[in-house]
């Protein structure tokens, strides 16, 4: 017999959860972590200013009404120490840390058709078996690593978001850069500026960036207490995972001064729910280019500067086509006299030097670099594991796109299940919601093999087929794939390009997966 039934791979959000469900079902499962501690995202990206971007009250789990009572969250939008509090209540709520081993990253996974088991190696060279693996990898837990020239000739401090030290870090009055501008280059400059003496901001291409108005977690949180099973049904059957109200009126339909009150209204309330207020944002051009022009204006009442306001404008990609950033001050930061931007389109960074960065014919005097420069998105944290089944690697596989059925499993390597894999919706929802969903079908799934006296489970090749040209089709209708972004994996050179999440929505796709499950799991072989 292997040495679990389900071997966890990560005690990230999604990890966690796995663990305790299946648990609570009688099996034998074990995670492995190579972190030192559970909170998966939460526990790396601890640099300044990270927070979420979905309200805390609904970035939170579901399955357990007590749980969801008791943990008092501070703020709208929860900051990264708090969210890794709660990661740790957790595994000590429900007494999971017993269960995981920590420090070790598995490295291999190779199956076995006779055994019926996977093996799974890690980097200290441990050796474990199990039934079944549950890649809990993150979607977004692969750094990428910009190879740019000189690098390690620098002789500052070189940090990156993705992995920021646990100790202080003291960037007082310093001569700080900050290469990238998403999310977390967006959150980590709006929080230094203040402190540090110089701030230069390497910007490669603006991001359209709507306010989070973060405030206190109340009264907000009482009223969600007070109805939480009706929010979380909402969120599971929503498009995005989270409480939002879609525009059902077109664009192009609607009065320009009424597009225009819509549009204060929701930036008046703040959060992601911006592109949801006409449909026609993400499918027509010209309804786009509407919403996209609005935050230009609003870019351009923050910053005194016209021109570094229109720098700071995204004109090259549809808005929302790339994940919007949600900020709280980043445009005023523009305002600070210690705040400049270099605009890499104008002046490409060319090399490191040991005093600093030459970008066109400058050079920049640094005395740290922090490099907010993304992920390796969706495919690269099971990448950069070997996992073998008869003769082939997932890699080899995956080398012209990863190849999913429902972002679950993939044919040809049985009894590995994947959590939030490529074309699921995942990273376009709250993530935890999508977590949530698929920990459970995962869970039911191995329930029912236990039942019905089944060891294997494997995606057909058919079955996988139609999925993946399902959700390339969908993906074509909107200007998503528009976008040089990493849903595409457009930011790592080489990645081939193809659409990787699943745009139908949480609540669609729900209604697929689990009618999938109900139909005796058709599409999978079972035996
Ligand atoms: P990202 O969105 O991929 O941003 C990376 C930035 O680095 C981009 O501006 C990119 O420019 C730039 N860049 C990459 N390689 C570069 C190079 N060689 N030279 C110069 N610039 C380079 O990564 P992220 O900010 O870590 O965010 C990733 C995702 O994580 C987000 O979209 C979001 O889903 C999630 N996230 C969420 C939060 C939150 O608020 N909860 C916070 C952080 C992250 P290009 O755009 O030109 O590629």
């Amino acid at each position: 017999m292997p040495d679990h039934d389900a071997l966890i791979i990560g005690a990230g959000f999604a990890g966690l959860y796995q663990l305790h469900l299946l648990r609570g079902r009688g099996f034998d499962a074990h995670v492995v972590e190579a972190g030192a501690d559970v909170g998966g995202t939460w526990y790396w990206n601890r640099y300044p200013g990270a927070r979420c971007d979905i309200e805390s009250v609904e970035y939170s789990y579901s399955f357990d009404p007590d749980l969801e009572q008791e943990w008092e969250w501070s703020e709208r939008y929860a900051a990264q120490p708090e969210l890794h509090a709660y990661a740790r209540h957790v595994a000590d709520r429900f007494d999971l840390r017993k269960d995981i081993t920590f420090g070790v990253r598995i490295t291999a996974l190779d199956w076995s058709e006779d055994r019926r088991e996977w093996t799974v190696t890690g980097d200290d060279g441990s050796v474990r078996t199990a039934r079944h693996v549950i890649a809990a990898t993150g979607c977004l837990s692969m750094p990428s690593r910009p190879d740019f020239p000189g690098l390690a000739e620098f002789a500052g401090e070189l940090h990156r978001t993705s992995n920021w030290p646990s100790e202080d870090v003291d960037l007082t009055g310093k001569r700080v850069a900050v290469i990238g501008t998403g999310s977390s280059g967006l959150q980590t400059i709006t929080a230094i500026a203040p402190v540090v003496g110089e701030l230069t901001v390497f910007q490669r291409t603006p991001c359209f960036a709507v306010p989070a108005h973060n405030g206190p977690a109340q009264p907000r949180l009482a009223e969600a207490r007070g109805r939480y099973r009706e929010i979380r049904k909402a969120n599971r059957l929503s498009p995005d995972g989270f409480q939002c109200h879609n525009g059902q009126i077109p664009l192009l339909d609607t009065d320009p001064a009424a597009v225009h009150a819509e549009f204060d209204r929701r930036w008046e309330t703040g959060g992601l729910c911006f592109d949801r207020s006409f449909p026609d944002i993400l499918t027509d051009l010209t309804a786009n280019e509407t919403a996209a022009e609005y935050v230009r204006s609003r870019i351009r009442a923050k910053v005194r500067d016209p021109e570094l306001a229109e720098k700071l404008s995204p004109r090259t990609y549809p808005i929302a086509s790339k994940r919007m950033c949600v900020d709280t001050g980043y445009y005023e930061v523009f305002n600070r006299p210690n705040v400049s931007l270099v605009d890499l389109t104008e002046q490409p960074i060319r090399w490191f030097t040991r005093r600093g960065i030459v970008a066109g014919d400058t050079e920049h005097d640094l005395d740290v670099v922090i490099l907010a420069t993304g992920f390796d998105a969706m495919t690269g944290a099971l990448d950069a594991i070997d996992i073998r089944s008869g003769g082939r690697t997932l890699r080899e596989k995956w080398a012209r796109g990863p190849r999913t059925y429902l972002g679950l499993m993939s044919a040809g390597f049985p009894n590995l299940f994947l959590v939030c894999g490529p074309q699921s919706p995942s990273v376009l929802s709250n993530m935890l919601t999508s977590i949530e969903q698929h920990v459970e079908w995962i869970g039911t799934a191995l329930a029912y093999l236990k039942d019905h006296d089944r060891t294997r489970m494997e995606a057909l090749p058919e079955n996988e087929d139609n999925w993946v040209t399902t959700t390339n089709d969908l993906a074509n209708l909107t200007l998503m794939p528009r976008a040089a972004s990493w849903y595409l994996g457009a930011n790592i050179p080489g990645k081939e390009r193809v659409f990787m999440p699943f745009v139908g929505g949480v609540g669609l796709y729900k209604q697929v997966s689990e009618g999938v499950a109900a139909a005796r799991y058709h599409g999978f072989d079972l035996s």
